[in-house]
């Protein structure tokens, strides 16, 4: 099974009706790009750079940053790399960086916060990442975004960055496309202003369902309650991508739900052809969007819509994967 799934490593993903999917990868080092090459990735859809500041005793300099993302994006080609800013708090942290005690690090000191609240560190990462991007095709993503004001002010300090570099003689793509994560609840409901203001969207559903259903997310008393498949996920992801097509924006999924075999039809259903996943979870996804046809998971939606639970919405979609 394994060496008949290596097969479809350089074969595209595309549907019985003609449909590509474009299957990229979730990375957090250069090992992990190499075995998402070798299962057929296309692309990197969320480089997960936090990985870079743990395990040492210091944040990483600008150059040994800049030399990852450069190996990167040049190993990518002609695929692109969404490097996502750092992305610490929650449950990641730094050992010479001390945090504050919180009561729910989840709703606390995280990810853009803190990059807002130390610029310099911020700066520092979007340097890099803007160095790198004369290399390849990168894109630079935002995470935790939960207002209008906290783009503008991501992207006042990359305005900096880029007249630094400027200042210096440094190349890079001054037209880098800027997205946002969208995996906090404000988000989705104004995603139509948001969509405005950023080049595309990358849902995140892990911190999304431990959101909208207040349900933390490494909390195993609650696990059951942590349900994807929850109408209350399906109408956010509905909203989403409503207003990203409706804006004319790009929209990719990096949760693991897009990863989930069970939620492909899902993807399909809503228009969304960009996935960000594990690599061990490409060539499988791909198989069976090899055997789906679009016009079916087309004929799904209205029903998925309607929905009352998530055991209803898990049946639906479990019967239509049987039937394929
Ligand atoms: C997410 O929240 O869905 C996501 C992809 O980011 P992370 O798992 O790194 O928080
Ligand atoms: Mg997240």
């Amino acid at each position: 099974k394994k060496s008949k799934l290596r097969q479809l490593a350089n074969v595209p993903a595309v549907t019985v009706d003609g449909t590509e999917m474009r299957l990229q990868a979730n990375i957090s080092s250069l090992k992990e790009l190499n075995v998402a090459l070798s299962h057929g990735a296309c692309g990197v859809g969320l480089f997960r750079t936090e990985f870079l500041y743990m395990d040492r005793q210091h944040f990483p300099e600008e150059e040994e940053q800049f030399d990852v993302y450069r190996e990167v994006a040049e190993k990518v080609g002609a695929n692109h790399v969404v490097i996502r800013t750092l992305d610490i708090g929650g449950d990641k942290h730094l050992d010479y960086f001390a945090l504050p005690e919180e009561d729910n690090p989840f709703l606390g000191y995280r990810a853009i916060r803190i990059c807002l609240d130390r610029k310099e560190l911020f700066k520092t990462q979007l340097r890099a990442i803007l160095r790198a991007s004369h290399y390849g095709n990168v894109k630079i993503m935002y995470p935790m975004i939960s207002s209008l004001d906290e783009v503008r002010e991501a992207n006042e300090v990359l305005a900096e960055a880029k007249r630094e570099l400027d200042q210096k003689g440094l190349p890079y793509n001054a037209q880098i496309p800027v997205g946002i994560m969208v995996e906090v609840p404000a988000a989705v409901t104004i995603a139509d202003l948001l969509a405005d203001e950023v080049d595309f969207f990358s849902i995140g559903t892990n911190d999304l369902v431990q959101y909208v259903l207040a349900v933390d997310r490494m909390n195993e008393q609650i696990s059951h309650m942590y349900n994807p498949f929850h109408p209350a996920i399906l109408r956010l992801l509905r909203m989403t991508v409503e207003a990203a097509k409706t804006k004319g924006i790009p929209i990719s999924v990096c949760g693991e739900l897009a990863g989930d075999e069970r939620a492909l039809a899902l993807w399909v259903a809503l228009g969304v052809h960009d996935l960000s996943m594990s690599a061990h979870s490409i060539l499988h996804l791909k198989s069976r969007v090899l055997e789906m046809r679009k016009t079916d998971c087309l004929e799904l939606k209205d029903k998925l819509y309607q929905c009352r639970t998530h055991r209803e919405i898990e049946q639906l979609l479990h019967e239509f994967a049987l039937h394929k």
